[in-house]
């Protein structure tokens, strides 16, 4: 049983997203620091997922044999860097299918829930755009946008647009998410210990 998981959407959000897809192993790239991020959160204790909407399957640009081509060199270029991925759970379907996994829908995040066997109330998901965050918020997830890949646009902006989940909250990027993430358990660590200690004394005291 785990109880620190964090889900990543895949495209914009760990590896440059393209407008013609990525489709094979070469054309997937890790943006600058994503890698180096997902290994800060698991030596911290945090299991990592990702949960990824795949049409170019749908869509007949690639097979599954190239998606599991582009995850290998994810997992490789991760465990370079002291990082994991435990799973990576995607949609193949091409939005006319009208499945109940492609986000905005919710399934991939129901089959992270059943696979853990965790409710995924406030579980942080991190995604560059709003159908990753409708989705994560649709499971009771804490939605974070990163401002990279389709997140770019929302740079430099003081509000988002109002379609965006009320408890939004925008970083960066992946490794700003991160920052955010350690910098509030750890302070949330240290006020639990402190609580422990004034207990502790008002216990001796008495
Ligand atoms: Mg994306
Ligand atoms: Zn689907």
């Amino acid at each position: 049983m785990i109880t620190k998981l964090v889900i990543l959407d895949r495209d914009g959000t760990i590896n440059h997203d393209s407008d013609e897809y990525v489709k094979t192993a070469q054309e997937w790239t890790p943006m600058p620091g994503a890698l180096e991020a997902i290994a800060r959160l698991n030596h911290a204790g945090w299991h990592v997922v990702v949960a990824s909407n795949q049409s170019g399957l749908g869509r007949g640009l690639f097979d599954v044999a190239a998606l599991n081509a582009m995850h290998a060199k994810m997992h490789k270029m991760l465990s370079a860097v002291g990082g994991r991925v435990d799973a990576v759970f995607f949609c193949p379907h091409s939005p006319d299918e009208n499945c109940s996994c492609r986000k905005p829908a919710s399934g991939l995040f129901e089959q992270i829930g059943e696979r853990y066997g965790m409710d995924l109330k406030g579980v942080p998901a991190v995604g560059d755009h709003l159908r990753d965050l409708q989705a994560a918020i649709a499971v009771g997830c804490e939605p974070h946008l990163v401002m990279t890949g389709k997140g770019a646009q929302y740079k430099g902006q003081s509000n988002l647009p109002k379609d965006f989940p009320a408890n939004t909250q925008a970083h960066l990027d992946l490794s700003a998410f991160v920052d955010w993430l350690l910098l509030k358990t750890q302070a949330a660590a240290k006020s639990s210990a402190k609580a422990t200690q004034t207990s502790h004394s008002a216990g001796s005291s008495a």
